[in-house]
């Protein structure tokens, strides 16, 4: 039997970061080289040196592509990396994208805190240059002692769990996954035999409970804003939320054809991202591909418009209300959604919604938590609009979703828990001991754990 070790160098004990490294005899493998996003602390984390040699890792499987899995994947060829980076399809067109769109804001964020660029555009060009797709179930083999097969994780588009085999065991990697019953993704696939399992944790310590009425509460938004004559802001992420918004609202536009306000997508990484997600609408859950024998295009409707230039974007303010704008980013760290919230936040007929978890720190948690004000560039903003949030769209799993997916594995597993913060890994941790009988490992950054 091999020697099979694994550390973890982000991610453990906080959300952000992502990044584990797996050894078997000696032989290394690199899951996820993410972004450490939450607060300004945290994200200046990125300019530290990585705390392994880059050079001796031979292989990078990327889970998915949001940024705190990607984010730090063109630093890591910056650094001399020169092998190749797998994953599927989706994520590896998704990834382009979002490095792509990254690199501007990390140009935006080395300025303001008087420090070199993380990585150029060069950097992100060899990075996508190094993905390799892989397809949902097909077994790669990495040497004479490794393989390992993604399967789908109901995350976001393309998002994968990673199942390593050596020597007849199991080592999963559960990347971020999914919860049940959402608008477009499937469920993940059941996890079957696992001897070790790395599990995100998220929301191992909440349950979704606006999941059934989530619909009903972004519908009351918009009836909201129409009656007032106001203008509803949609704070949304470029991946899965969009998607997940924008079909709510063709769902309703298409069943209401005299509902005429106008629904502006101002962000150009979302309208990048929803042209992927129409060309793998076979990757779609079972409602979302019957929706689509009779309507062609799930993310198009009447009255959605497109910007494509901030001149456009600067329009929208223009627009008589009542009006809705989606905007990024998700967290209201940066994009257009900042100008949008100075714009409209300070009038109580207006309506600001904020899709699902908002890392403290950000201008998003700030918002969702009570505040009277916000700073815009050194001007205190007064916040009058309604703020609401709605975790339903979460693309997450929560507690009951995560228990429900370990319950299911076939074999008696080891899990090590990563990807949330201390307080919640210790509930999480507990809630598995008294659920399943299961004593779970917290994994904490830059301690090797032996395996076996
Ligand atoms: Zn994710």
């Amino acid at each position: 039997m091999p020697e099979i070790k694994l550390t973890s160098f982000g991610a453990a004990g906080e959300v952000t970061g992502s990044c584990h490294l797996l050894e078997i005899d000696g032989y290394q493998v690199l899951v996820d080289c993410g972004l450490f996003q939450s607060g300004m602390e945290t994200y200046l984390k990125n300019w530290e040196d990585f705390p392994f040699d880059v050079k001796k890792i031979k292989a990078v499987i990327l889970s998915h592509a949001h940024l705190d899995h990607c984010g730090r994947l063109p630093l890591l060829l910056k650094k001399g990396y020169k092998g190749k980076i797998y994953a599927t399809p989706a994520t590896c067109q998704l990834a382009e994208i979002i490095l792509a769109d990254n690199q501007e804001i990390l140009i935006d964020k080395a300025r303001e805190h008087n420090l070199p660029i993380l990585y150029s555009q060069e950097d992100v060009a060899k990075t996508i240059k190094a993905l390799l797709p892989i397809n949902y179930h097909q077994n790669f083999k990495l040497n004479n002692k490794l393989d390992f097969t993604l399967y789908n994780a109901g995350h976001i588009l393309g998002a994968a769990f990673i199942k390593f085999n050596t020597g007849g065991k199991n080592i999963v990697f559960s990347g971020d996954l999914g919860g049940q019953d959402m608008p477009l993704m499937k469920t993940a696939e059941t996890l079957g035999q696992a001897d070790y399992l790395i599990l995100e944790s998220t929301y191992g310590n909440s349950v979704h409970a606006d999941k059934k009425n989530r619909e009903k509460k972004l519908l009351t938004a918009v009836q909201s804003i129409t009656t007032k004559a106001g203008t509803l802001v949609i704070s949304v992420f470029a991946m899965e939320r969009t998607q997940d918004v924008l079909s709510v609202l063709n769902d309703y536009y298409e069943n209401h054809l005299d509902f005429r306000v106008p629904v502006y997508l101002d962000s150009p990484l979302a309208a990048a991202a929803t042209k992927i997600y129409k060309q793998h609408s076979n990757l779609l859950n079972q409602t979302a591909l019957d929706k689509l024998k009779y309507d062609n295009d799930l993310f198009n409707f009447p009255h959605l418009k497109v910007t494509t230039n901030s001149r456009e974007s600067k329009k929208i303010n223009s627009v008589p209300p009542p009006k809705i704008v989606l905007a990024g980013s998700g967290m209201a760290e940066g994009g257009r959604l900042i100008h949008h919230l100075a714009h409209y936040a300070s009038d109580p007929r207006n309506y600001i919604l904020f899709m699902g978890f908002q890392v403290p720190g950000t201008l998003g948690h700030h918002i969702t938590h009570g505040a009277f004000d916000f700073d815009y560039y050194g001007k205190k903003i007064p916040l009058k609009a309604s703020v609401d949030q709605i975790d339903g769209f979460s693309a997450h799993a929560d507690q009951n979703e995560l228990l429900a997916w370990i319950k299911n594995i076939s074999n008696q597993a080891k899990i090590y828990l990563v990807h949330s913060d201390a307080d919640n890994l210790l509930a999480f941790q507990k809630k598995i001991a008294e659920v399943l009988d299961i004593k779970a490992e917290i994994m904490k950054n830059n301690e090797t754990v032996l395996l076996n």
